[in-house]
């Protein structure tokens, strides 16, 4: 640019950021300015800008300096990034150099923080460096004005990586092209492992019911959804809707996966999201995804290659060994993987996307702080996890890591931290965890010598982590609504009114607690939870009432669970939302037992009509603690039902009574504490319905309402608050 307006002068990278010298007419200079923000290449973050004026010392032209002191230079590490339209012209174009070449990219696109082992992010740090470039790339490389100036994962055919195509005991299969030969066993109904950006794929032909089958009994996963892969935005018209917000979030550099809702009928195999009202669709990202993809598939299942909820194979010899039993073809190559990111996950909800896993493409983009802080290190909750760092005024938040139940799972947990800590040149001097003793990631935290330790509690976490988006102090009214979470006195908490700041929190209000029969067998068996919400609402009378909960459990067993709960033998109390979803969609027969977390809850939220004008009759117990009856909404969900009421009807009901119960509750709060501001977080807020609902209740009510936009309300999100809950009780001390 400063060629384009004939300036001299030159540029660095310093501890600081970016500094920029230019010598010239003052209004090119001025043109120059404006420019750098207006017309920045795709990838580029300006956090800030500033100007100055400066001697002039008179440059005999425009260059680009080394770094004086390369240990203080503190630039982000960028994300990975789908392919862009220049390189997809070129991978296309049968006179291009780079024709149908699998790993094509240039500065606007290409892997970044999956190949990365350490920092500056130069070659010989990435795992690119086993690649010698051949002298046309060089060449590319070393000039300024050329797409790919610095490009680190600069390659072509003749120097860089190669895919291969291999059975699934590592002999590979002599092919001219193995790219269109994968392509032809997908369509005969084969499951090829495919290693990808952030790890190994696994795909199936979409249409093809037996493959997808096959894969489900393989990877032993029964009904949670597949993601799907297709060539463009026209391939997904033929079987899903696609709203122009959502056009956007497909077509996005990061290319989440993005929930879209299904076309009926569609072509689609059942098996791909059984149960459901959306698809987990994204366009692909890599060139390799394009030159499959283009083969005439209406859609990939593109599911993470592992098995249950082990995380994603990154390493070829990894590949074979656990996914042999799985896949039937492996397509490999030979850059290697230095961190697994598994895809994103995003959903259009109220004017906005919304997270369900922030990983692949956004991960390490910082979240922004209002202060600078201490190094501190927060280890997250048990399920969903992630990580975060905070480094001066920016937080890091890991990739998803996953539930940490396996120890696979666990050494990943570890590696990330490790990995971390080194990319962000950063020794945590404070470590913050859940208040769980059972959580492996609160067990990390208490192993660790020479360090403080900070425990938060679960729902004070969630709400300063929506409060850290926006920046906000409080106090506020937080409202936790979430599935499980560790109280202090012994209940599961979920259904919880806080009036929060950064550094504590009052709990002001909370669902009335009931048993929980089994512990967390109730999170397994929503009819459990039925049965203690009926018991609660008509006594032992429950055992008469024509319901399936009822009805479709043996009676011996029923008679167990109550003298369980009456006894108070493994049930313990819980307070939690997500619990009273998975207790009404039992009760309303849509279905007794899950096979994957929030089940149940979500397919209450799908069978729902989109809106009524009615609601439950709902009461509380106020005085201190704000107690919100579920008897009364119980009883009315059950009156309904045999009324004759559908399950669309009672859905909505029930919803909208949950929307504006929440909003009236904070009008108490709003009387009592004068407050106005209205924080909304918890893995509950995945429910558009909802999400939705609760914010509009609370606007007419002239709140302000904050909600999540940057990380998830789930777990996902919970490091972040926890690194804040911390900083802050350190800066009060
Ligand atoms: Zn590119
Ligand atoms: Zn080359
Ligand atoms: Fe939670």
């Amino acid at each position: 640019m400063a060629e384009y307006y004939g300036l001299n002068g030159e540029v660095a990278n310093t501890s600081s950021g970016v500094t920029i010298h230019v010598e010239g007419p003052s209004d090119r200079i001025a043109a120059f300015e404006s420019d750098l923000s207006a017309k920045s290449p795709p990838l580029a973050y300006i956090v800030d800008i500033s100007g100055q004026p400066e001697t002039v010392k008179n440059f005999p032209n425009f260059s680009i300096v080394k770094s004086k002191d390369e240990s203080e230079i503190s630039t982000l590490i960028s994300a990975d990034v789908s392919i862009c339209e220049d390189c997809l012209r070129e991978l296309l174009d049968p006179n291009d150099r780079r024709y149908h070449y699998p790993f094509i990219n240039c500065t606007n696109c290409g892997p970044r923080y999956t190949i990365i082992d350490d920092i500056p992010y130069d070659r010989p740090k990435t795992s690119m460096r086993h690649f010698k470039m051949c002298p046309a790339c060089q060449a590319e490389y070393d000039d300024p004005s050329n797409r790919r100036f610095h490009a680190q994962p600069n390659a072509c055919a003749a120097c860089g990586p190669r895919v291969r195509l291999c059975d699934n005991q590592g002999n590979e299969i002599a092919v001219d092209d193995p790219i269109p030969k994968t392509a032809n066993l997908l369509k005969q109904g084969y499951i090829v492992a495919i290693k990808g950006l952030g790890g190994y794929h696994l795909a199936t032909d979409a249409e093809n019911t037996d493959a997808v089958l096959r894969l489900r009994v393989r990877k032993l996963r029964e009904e949670k959804p597949f993601a799907i892969m297709s060539y463009d935005p026209d391939h997904i018209r033929r079987y899903a809707e696609i709203a122009p917000d959502e056009m956007r979030l497909l077509t996005s550099i990061q290319r989440p996966i993005v929930l879209l809702r299904k076309k009926v009928p569609n072509s689609i195999s059942d098996e791909v999201a059984p149960h459901n009202n959306y698809f987990g669709v994204m366009l692909p990202y890599t060139p390799l995804h394009y030159l499959l993809l283009k083969n005439g598939f209406i859609a990939l299942v593109m599911t993470s290659g592992n098995l249950r909820e082990e995380p994603i194979a990154i390493d070829n010899a990894d590949a074979f060994k656990r996914l042999a039993d799985i896949a039937d073809f492996f397509l490999i190559h030979n850059r290697e993987i230095y961190l697994r990111s598994d895809d994103s996950i995003v959903r259009h909800i109220a004017g906005t996307k919304r997270f369900i896993r922030r990983s692949r493409g956004f991960v390490p983009i910082p979240v922004f702080l209002k202060n600078k802080m201490l190094p501190i290190l927060a280890c997250g909750a048990e399920l969903k996890n992630t990580i975060c760092i905070t480094k001066n005024d920016t937080a890091f938040l890991s990739q998803h890591i996953g539930d940490l139940e396996n120890l696979a799972t666990y050494d990943f947990f570890q590696l990330t931290i490790h990995h971390l800590k080194r990319i962000l040149e950063i020794t945590p001097e404070i470590i913050a965890c859940d208040m769980h003793p059972d959580y492996l990631s609160t067990q990390y935290a208490q192993e660790q010598s020479n360090i403080q330790k900070i425990q938060v509690q679960h729902h004070h976490a969630h709400i300063v982590s929506c409060m850290t988006e926006h920046k906000l102090d409080g106090p506020v009214i937080g409202l936790s609504l979430d599935g499980t979470g560790y109280g202090p006195d012994h209940t599961v908490w979920g259904g919880e009114v806080l009036v929060a700041e950064q550094h504590a929190f009052e709990r002001v209000g909370h669902i009335a607690c009931v048993p929980m029969p089994g512990s967390t067998a109730a999170i397994k068996e929503p009819w459990r939870m039925a049965v203690s919400y009926l018991r609660d609402a008509y006594g032992s009378e429950f055992r008469n009432l024509n319901l399936k909960p009822v009805s479709e459990i043996a009676d011996e067993k029923l008679t167990i669970i109550s003298a369980m709960m009456t006894k108070g033998v493994n049930s313990p109390l819980t307070s939690s939302l997500g619990r009273l979803f998975d207790g009404v969609a039992a009760i309303i027969g849509i279905r007794q037992r899950v096979n994957f977390e929030g089940q149940a809850a979500m397919e209450l939220e799908m069978l729902s009509a989109d809106s009524t004008s009615e609601i439950y009759d709902y009461e509380w117990i106020s005085g201190d603690m704000l107690k919100i009856l579920p008897a009364p909404i119980i009883r009315g969900v059950v009156d309904d039902l045999q009324n004759g009421m559908t399950v669309a009807e009672i859905g909505a009901k029930f919803h909208e009574t949950v929307i504006q119960l929440f909003a009236d509750v904070c009008g108490v709060m709003r009387k009592e504490r004068h407050l106005k501001r209205v924080v909304l977080s918890g893995g509950c807020f995945q429910n558009a319905f909802l999400l939705t609902g609760l914010i509009q209740a609370l606007e007419k009510k002239n709140f302000e309402v904050f909600t999540h936009q940057q990380v998830p309300a789930n777990d996902g999100g919970l490091a972040l608050g926890q690194a804040m809950v911390a900083a802050a009780q350190i800066r009060r001390d």
